[in-house]
């Protein structure tokens, strides 16, 4: 799949090729219903890679988060923690159940949850924290998982950004209690709509899969484990049909070499900008020292909002399109409806008004230095 010329977009779904072969397949075994085959063997690698009890996939990442939730047995009115500068689905599955996101601020280094605050956000109701691995930099997992077990709280990660990526060499989603990664096709992996629960906390595994099940025990009965197949709990339909399971494993056997792809890019990105950042002009990236990052997003961070908006403009004046986010959760209209800031909001606030975020997709190779020209000139 080439790019043919135009306006080079911000993100183009990356093909390994494979993806029409798997489904052919699938269509041909006859089994078209989720937790097939192909769902098996995306389970696998999902397992081995990540090291998790149980791996789930789901419809989305959204699916996963909405069964993380189930899985806690949140009550309304209890607190999950989480930053504010994150994708609407992190607060979201939470509000389902009636529980209130309660938000911290970010670290302005990582833009990743800023792991100090979360002890002063503690009230009698929170029962849990969810981080973001934004742009696929781990979070201070060390200091999030003390915090947690000091006050008997779980850990959800959405990973929905951080497949492939690692924190002192242990996969992200496999590391706190429960975690979430994303299959969307703006994400690295991908299976157009799809996601994965990844069960880190063995006390989980058996439920999760009841749940997945649409409060079933479908899955116990097909292993012969009980002879009669019935509801037994809450659940839902989370699971992803065997055409879209087919589609992901063919991402999945070439997962290391879609990384290492998207890497490439990052490094020369990074390599671009180093003497602008030196300038002042803008801020890049940073990966703490132990993180392993899968360069899911490039970014910068220029000094003003106003200063933003020209760049995007002057980008897309050159046919590059360039785009930002996040409108922070505690300032939407949902979230001031549904959660609570704990607070000042300042890193999360001003760093939404700076960053941009460039094309990174496999395919760009030959079109990077176009970027890059544009985007230094009108830096320089
Ligand atoms: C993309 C994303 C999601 C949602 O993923 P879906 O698979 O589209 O549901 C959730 N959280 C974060 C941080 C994301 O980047």
């Amino acid at each position: 799949m080439g790019y043919s010329g135009g306006i080079i977009p911000f993100n183009r779904p990356f093909m390994t090729g494979h993806e029409t072969t798997y489904i052919l397949e699938a269509h041909t075994n006859g089994q078209l219903a989720g937790n097939g085959p192909f769902t098996h063997r995306c389970h696998g690698w999902l397992e081995q890679y990540t090291g998790c009890k149980k791996a789930l996939l789901t419809h989305s990442c959204t699916g996963a988060l909405e069964m993380a939730a189930l899985l806690l047995d949140l009550e309304p009115g209890d607190e999950v923690i989480m930053p504010s500068y994150t994708f609407v689905s992190t607060a979201n599955a939470f509000v389902l159940r009636g529980a209130v996101p309660v938000f911290v601020d970010i670290r302005s280094d990582t833009l990743n949850i800023d792991e100090t605050l979360i002890e002063g956000a503690i009230t009698a109701r929170t029962r849990a924290i969810c981080v973001v691995h934004y742009a696929g930099v781990a979070c201070d997992m060390n200091a999030i998982m003390a915090v947690a077990e000091k006050h008997g709280l779980a850990v959800v990660e959405d990973a929905a950004q951080a497949v492939m990526s690692s924190y002192q060499g242990r996969s992200l989603g496999g590391i706190g209690h429960l975690a979430a990664f994303s299959f969307h096709e703006t994400k690295n992996v991908i299976a157009g709509e799809g996601g994965a629960l990844l069960v880190n906390d063995e006390r989980f595994v058996e439920r999760a899969e009841i749940i997945w099940e649409k409060g079933t025990n479908r899955s116990s009965f097909f292993r012969g484990e009980v002879d009669k197949y019935t509801w037994i709990d809450l659940g839902s339909s989370f699971l992803p049909g065997e055409l879209t399971a087919a589609f992901l494993w063919a991402q999945l056997e070439h997962a290391e070499e879609i990384t290492t792809r998207r890497i490439a890019i990052w490094q020369q990105y990074h390599a671009a900008f180093a003497s602008f950042e030196a300038d002042g002009h803008v801020r890049r990236p940073l990966i703490p020292e132990g993180c392993a990052a899968n360069a899911h997003m490039y970014y910068l961070l220029f000094p003003s909002l106003s200063e933003r908006t020209s760049f995007i403009r002057a980008m897309r004046d050159d046919g590059i399109h360039t785009v930002f986010h996040y409108v922070p959760l505690h300032t939407s209209p949902a979230g001031q409806r549904f959660c609570r800031a704990h607070g000042a909001m300042r890193h999360t606030q001003d760093l939404a008004d700076r960053i941009v975020r460039l094309p990174l997709w496999p395919g760009l190779e030959p079109y990077l230095d176009r970027v890059i020209n544009c985007a230094q000139r009108y830096l320089g």
